[in-house]
């Protein structure tokens, strides 16, 4: 199985091949073709696992045929998370002129509100410092509004930490309408609760 076979453009395979990644790794092959279908995904699986580009991948490839608005928000428990996964985003979306943002604590709040404001495609962030930004500015809030995708990274962590009213808030603010993938190390009852409450259409995958 090669990323064209799993409905990838060529743009994007390109990219994998120039970043050393000749094959899809199982995480890829199941989710790459589920996310570009409209599903819901909710994807058990360890770092290294080629988790980021499971989803950053079919993200890219849908935003590279209708860029407006922020089109993904990505939630990650961590600001070195945050850091690695706006990383791969940059790199794998290097041939798009890809606008992505970067919001977490300790780090300049006016500047991210000023970036937020003008919509980047994705934005990568730590729940607190969203949630934050999403209360505090109705432009802000606004700028989710016609949102397509919401990726929950390390899912499992993000609820241990108790970022369940930050969720709650943010869920809040993102249209009905779009896509939930949650990514995650382990299955947990919270874990359930979560994807009831956030997902329809879901499908399952573990690594
Ligand atoms: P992750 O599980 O997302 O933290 O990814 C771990 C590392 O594996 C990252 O540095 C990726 O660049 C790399 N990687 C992801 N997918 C592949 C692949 N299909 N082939 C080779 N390396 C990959």
């Amino acid at each position: 199985v090669t990323f064209a076979d799993l409905g990838l453009s060529n743009w994007a395979v390109h990219t994998c091949l120039e970043l050393g990644m000749r094959r899809p790794t199982p995480v890829q092959r199941c989710c790459i073709p589920r996310i570009l279908a409209g599903d819901d995904v909710l994807g058990i699986a360890q770092t290294g696992s080629g988790k980021t580009a499971a989803f950053a991948l079919p993200i890219l490839q849908r935003l590279a045929t209708e860029p407006y608005g922020v089109f993904s928000l990505v939630l990650t428990p961590t600001r070195e998370l945050a850091c690695q996964l706006a990383e791969q985003f940059r790199a794998l979306g290097s041939s798009l002129q890809l606008r992505c943002t970067l919001v977490v604590g300790g780090m300049d709040m006016i500047g991210q509100a000023r970036a937020l404001v003008q919509r980047p495609h994705i934005v990568v962030a730590t729940p607190g410092r969203i949630k934050t930004l999403l209360c505090e500015d109705p432009d802000i809030a606004a700028a989710f509004s016609r949102a397509k995708f919401l990726v929950l990274d390390e899912a499992d962590r993000v609820l241990d930490v108790g970022f369940e009213e930050e969720l709650r808030v943010i869920l809040k603010n993102l249209p009905k309408s779009r896509q939930t993938l949650l990514f995650s190390a382990t299955m947990t009852s919270d874990l359930q609760a979560l994807l009831e409450i956030s997902s329809n259409r879901s499908y399952f995958f573990e690594a």
